[in-house]
């Protein structure tokens, strides 16, 4: 009996049906993909992508060289050499991440008492050289001035959490 049932289903493609109905059925439903790079997700303001280095608005870098983020790195990914300026003040001479090592842990924005270094909303840093993900002072304070608008949004909507 069971067969002769077997039978019937192929020879009326029952299933093959079955499975064009619920295909179909999809076709009325609301689409769950994205059309990416054209159509974007939202991203959380607590989104942890690639490092900016920030200024104040009169220009000035937020950066006090105290090297915290440095020592709390657990990839050991951030070098930070430091001087003061001719007014007292302390400032990097040199501020490295090697994107290669880093997890994106955040460590580094959580111990900042300034607000300097924090990981911004672009993930799209792809690169084809591994050299080119090696960046320097002058790269994260170009990725803060790009980025500075959306950061700022980002913390103010994250500061009641803070
Ligand atoms: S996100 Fe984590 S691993 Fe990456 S530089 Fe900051 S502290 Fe280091
Ligand atoms: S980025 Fe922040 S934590 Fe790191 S050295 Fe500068 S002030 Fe200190």
């Amino acid at each position: 009996m069971a067969f002769l049932n077997h039978g019937v289903r192929t020879i009326f493609l029952v299933e093959l049906l079955k499975g064009m109905a619920l295909t179909f059925s999809y076709m009325f439903r609301r689409k769950v993909t994205l059309n990416y790079p054209h159509e974007k997700g939202p991203l959380s303001p607590r989104f942890r992508g690639e490092h900016v280095l920030r200024r104040y608005p009169n220009g000035e870098e937020r950066c006090i060289a105290c090297k915290l983020c440095e020592a709390i790195c657990p990839a050991q990914a951030i070098t930070i050499e430091a001087e003061p300026r001719a007014d007292g003040s302390r400032r990097t001479t040199r501020y490295d991440i090697d994107m290669t090592k880093c997890i994106y842990c955040g460590l580094c924005e959580e111990s900042c008492p300034v607000d300097a270094i924090v990981e911004g909303p672009n993930y799209e840093f792809a690169t084809e050289t591994r050299e080119e993900l090696l960046y320097n002072k002058e790269k994260l304070l170009a990725n803060g001035d790009r980025w500075e608008s959306a950061i700022a949004a980002d913390l103010a909507a994250d500061a009641p959490y803070r």
